[in-house]
């Protein structure tokens, strides 16, 4: 059996877009399936429309978080649930073609256990958010050895491989990475992005953006090594400095050097506080693990089958 995992925040108008194709696409390639909805705490009716769903096909079930929680948690506890010997997770609001799942599956079946969708283009998206994406990206393949320009959350997993992510007990998730982290025999599909069928996206430029750094962070210690680096050229520097203050001192020149000690004063400081901010920000990360909070709350679930 193939799960399908569906997080869904707000998405009320796009549930049973997303039910009705997927559950379409797989029965018409006789593909024995469960979808899994997970509602990340819509303030909107996605709960209704999930139970909707649900009274109409028995092989849908629904997970309500407490609150919003994020997608991470979402796709997490919706990895926690799937049941079938391969999972695949794929966005509600249907910019993920689901039309591919049947080639997924397929390669699945060849014995791939991570079938990754990579996107071919971006589809719209602000030059501004284009910027940032692929910087993002960078930093992450050079300093954590994972390629994810193009990856997407639209991957095909393996029951190994569930087990694998379900094992792992950091609550700091980067579902995207952690999936091409853990290994496992890999392939790829292409697919284009596709305009948002209804709705808006949920995810804020600030939002984006902490969820860049926390990636970061979570996968790296660059920024740390990056201080260390910019201390040893600063102490070069310091060094040079120091001779020729010396010399001059020596010379009878000294005196008028105040301008040097007001510049040395303002480096020394502003690299002091970054050390510290960065110091600081992975300490508030050790303290976010360290919680042992969970990812996510559970308020209610459909009904299980032996209920019904
Ligand atoms: N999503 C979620 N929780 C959130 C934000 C988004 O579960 O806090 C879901 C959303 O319902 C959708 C998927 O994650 O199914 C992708 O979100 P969206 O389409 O807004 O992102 P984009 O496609 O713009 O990157
Ligand atoms: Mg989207």
């Amino acid at each position: 059996m193939l799960s399908v995992i569906v997080p869904a925040f707000n998405e009320g108008g796009n549930i049973a877009a997303a039910a009705g194709a997927v559950s379409g696409i797989l029965t018409e390639n006789g593909v024995d399936f469960e979808i899994i909805f997970i509602d990340d705490g819509s303030a909107d009716d996605t709960w209704e429309y999930i139970e909707k769903a649900r009274a109409a096909d028995k092989r849908i079930r629904g997970v309500r978080f407490s609150r919003n929680f994020g997608k991470e948690g979402a796709v997490f506890a919706g990895l926690s649930r799937a049941g079938g010997a391969c999972a695949v997770v794929i966005d509600c609001d249907l910019q993920h073609p689901p039309e591919l799942i049947p080639e997924m599956y397929a390669l699945w079946e060849q014995g791939a256990e991570v079938v990754e969708a990579r996107k071919s283009s971006r589809g719209k998206e602000s030059l501004i958010y284009k910027i940032f994406a692929k910087t993002f990206y960078r930093i992450m393949k050079s300093s954590s050895e994972l390629d994810l320009d193009g990856a997407s959350d639209f991957k095909l997993l393996d029951r190994k491989v569930i087990d694998a992510l379900n094992a792992l007990p950091e609550r700091l998730t980067f579902f995207r990475a952690l999936s091409a982290w853990v290994g496992f025999k890999t392939a790829r599909v292409e697919f284009d992005v596709k305009p948002r069928v209804s709705g808006k996206t949920k995810w804020s430029f600030k939002k984006l953006f902490r969820f860049a750094v926390s990636s970061v962070t979570g996968f790296t210690g660059l920024p740390m090594q990056l201080m260390t680096a910019a201390g040893l050229v600063f102490l070069a520097f310091a060094a040079a400095l120091g001779v020729q203050t010396l010399v001059k001192f020596f010379s009878g020149e000294a005196a008028a050097g105040f301008s040097t000690v007001i510049l040395l004063l303002l480096l020394i400081g502003s690299l002091l506080m970054l050390g510290l901010g960065i110091i600081g920000y992975y300490l508030s990360k050790i303290y976010e693990e360290i919680k042992f909070r969970p990812r996510y709350i559970i308020e209610k679930e459909t009904k299980t089958d032996d209920e019904n």
